[in-house]
């Protein structure tokens, strides 16, 4: 990070042309087709460093090493119609020209040189790890930097480049710090011209960025007076598409349910409301926060993936997450945010990567906590959610050592008269009359109790109490008790006549 302020003189630079290196001359095609499938992340890094170079002014500022008004930071993007350009304008630290050309020539392009050497065969780490800077050559023939540093007399050039290894550095007569870049969009790509493409993709990837962005303007209709005196009053204001400060960055005390939910709809429009949710804050021995949500969930497992989105300060990366949580937790909803985990590296490395099991761990432990939270402050609540959370439950407990030790204490079962146990409550109610000849405690059930009611009627007249797994993933449930379980075992109430369900003697 270029923080020293030696204030360059080089008011009188001139037209310059450089070569960007000498072993790359075949980068810019490279760049340009192979990702095809993710050509859009390029919108991403730009602004994801246009919110790094306002970062720096901020805390260049707070330091006091930036002097004088900052103004206002908000980022903006534009298009022009009839040159064909887009636009990444902010108002952050800018470059000197010895910074484009450390930055923009020389560190960036050798990481970009980098980053494809090394995966050129692993197509499926791209969309996690961008180019930086260079994936603008991705959509765009020629590419200008507009920029001015903070530092005083530092001043404007403007860099550009055609997609080859030459490039040039003029002066330019911008007056105000920041950068502006602008790419001239090619016309396979022309699609990142449009508005809604470009709203699109805001919205999926800078949706939680820490700085403000404006894409264009929209009307803002109030009202003045009363009655017949009444007027609308219409103004256009900025069009502002990011939320900055989402609530998983902040306190959940400072936070209200109210708050929850309408983030969870934020998230999920037109879903079910949540049935609750963990607040995850962490920042020993990794750094992440997020919050998680146990949406309703009916019987069934497979919809319901896919629904948490992992961010890495705030920056969207992806919301397939298979490697990075447990199985189990991928039926939650909500957003995971850390920058801890190393999205650089291959899918299968990260399984093995250190923090990524912590972190899998720690929020395993957590979901536990929360669960038996509820169900020790209400247990009613608790039985009241039991058939949504159950899948849930069960599924974890099958999947994850981890969670299976901690959810024994509060997984229920449920039996046909609707009442529901605790594991170990449910071996002392029917211990006494339902111990088999070999010392296993006979768990009865039923897969579908209107077909069986007859033999379920006929299991009640022996005394015996009937238990309901109806659910798809009871079988499974099931098998795991009873291989856990030393001195239990289940039998299907129609599975034998009934004075064989239980062999006494
Ligand atoms: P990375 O952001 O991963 O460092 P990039 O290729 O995206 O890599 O950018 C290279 C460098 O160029 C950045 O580290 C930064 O120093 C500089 N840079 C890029 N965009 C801007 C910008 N909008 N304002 C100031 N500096 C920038």
């Amino acid at each position: 990070m270029a923080f020293d302020s030696k204030a360059l003189n080089q008011k009188n630079i001139q037209m310059e042309k450089g070569h960007i290196s000498v072993q790359a001359e075949n980068i810019f095609p490279i760049i340009k087709k192979f990702l095809y499938s993710d050509h859009e992340i390029f919108l991403r890094e730009l602004v994801s460093n246009a919110v790094d170079a306002t970062t720096k002014i901020k805390t260049l500022a707070s330091k006091g090493v930036a002097k004088g008004e900052l103004g206002d930071l908000k980022i903006e993007i534009k298009t022009d119609p009839e040159k064909k350009t887009l636009h990444i304008i902010d108002r952050g630290i800018g470059m000197t020209e010895e910074e484009v050309n450390k930055y923009l020539n020389q560190v960036a392009f050798s990481s970009a040189e980098d980053f494809l050497e090394k995966y050129k065969d692993d197509a499926s780490i791209i969309g996690h790890f961008g180019l930086g800077f260079y994936s603008a050559f991705m959509v765009a023939d020629k590419v200008e930097v507009i920029t001015k540093s903070w530092q005083e007399d530092a001043p404007a050039v403007i860099w550009s480049c055609e997609g080859n290894p030459e490039y040039s550095i003029a002066p330019h007569d911008k007056t105000d710090r920041g950068t502006e870049v602008i790419l001239y969009i090619n016309e396979e790509n022309k699609e990142f011209l449009e508005k809604w493409r470009i709203t699109e993709l805001l919205n999926k990837y800078c949706k939680f960025l820490p700085v403000e962005i404006k894409f264009g303007t929209r009307t803002e209709t109030s009202y003045e007076g009363e009655g017949d005196e009444k007027k609308e009053l219409k103004k256009e204001v900025d069009n502002i598409v990011n939320n900055p400060h989402p609530i998983w960055r902040m306190k959940p005390s400072d936070l209200t349910d109210e708050d929850y939910q309408n983030f969870y709809n934020e998230l999920y429009p037109f879903s079910p409301a949540p049935l609750f949710w963990i607040h995850l804050n962490i920042d020993y021995p990794f750094n992440l926060t997020g919050i998680l949500y146990f949406p309703k969930i009916n019987n069934s497992i497979e919809v319901q993936k896919n629904k948490i989105h992992l961010y890495s300060n705030q920056v969207f990366v992806t919301d397939d997450v298979k490697e990075i949580v447990p199985e189990f937790l991928m039926l939650l909803h909500g957003v995971i945010d850390s920058p801890d985990i190393p999205l650089n590296v291959s899918r299968s490395y990260l399984q093995s990567d250190a923090n990524v099991k912590k972190i899998n761990s720690y929020i395993t432990k957590k979901v536990a906590e929360k669960l038996q939270s509820l169900f020790s402050a209400d247990r009613k609540a608790f039985e009241d959610k039991w058939k949504e959370i159950s899948t849930f439950v069960k599924y974890g407990m099958i999947s994850e050592e981890k969670f299976n030790e901690k959810a024994t204490a509060f997984a229920l079962l449920k039996n046909i008269d609707g009442q529901y146990f605790t594991l170990e409550e449910y071996k002392e109610k029917i211990k006494d009359n339902q111990t088999d000849k070999y010392n296993k405690i006979v768990h009865i059930y039923s897969n579908d109790p209107k077909a069986q009611h007859a033999y379920i009627e006929s299991a009640k007249a022996y005394g015996y109490d009937v238990l309901e797994m109806d659910n798809i993933i009871d079988n499974h449930f099931i098998q795991h008790l009873e291989y856990k379980g030393n001195d239990i075992t289940f039998v299907r109430v129609d599975s034998d006549t009934t004075d064989n369900l239980v062999q006494k003697e």
